[in-house]
């Protein structure tokens, strides 16, 4: 198996990761640097350490600034007419929380993260502003 034919959606959000699943990911094979990947490497990150995280993939993956896009796709960023909404909500739960996580705020792609929740809440506001106005 590879990273193409796993899908992160058996990784619990808010639950201890199960042997069963850190097996099957430690036995697949990961390219390291697609969508499929980070979307799994995220969604592990809050109860793992870097260390476990870079072992699993080869790379420490929220440093990838060239994976943004892969990054505001998932997290529902990106303006897409069939959004995968529940990946977009397990995406963000655990964005809020690696966010959180001091060691990793300073992380390319965390930045990225912060950023963009900055500018869809400006944009909210600025919308919110308007909707007001008589
Ligand atoms: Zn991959």
């Amino acid at each position: 198996m590879n990273c193409n034919d796993f899908n992160a959606d058996i990784i619990p959000v808010n639950e201890a990761i199960s042997p069963d699943i850190l097996q099957e990911i430690k036995e697949m094979e990961k390219c390291g640097k697609c969508l499929q990947c980070l979307y799994s490497y995220i969604m592990l990150a809050p109860a793992m350490t870097d260390k476990e995280l870079i072992e699993l993939f080869g790379a420490d993956m929220l440093e990838m600034d060239e994976l943004k896009g892969e990054l505001d796709e998932l997290a529902g960023f990106k303006l897409n007419p069939y959004p995968n909404r529940l990946r977009i909500a397990r995406v963000n739960k655990s964005l809020q929380k690696i966010s959180l996580q001091q060691e990793r705020s300073g992380k390319a792609l965390v930045k990225h993260y912060i950023n963009e929740c900055i500018k869809q809440y400006e944009g909210d506001m600025l919308e919110e502003y308007y909707n007001m106005a008589p």
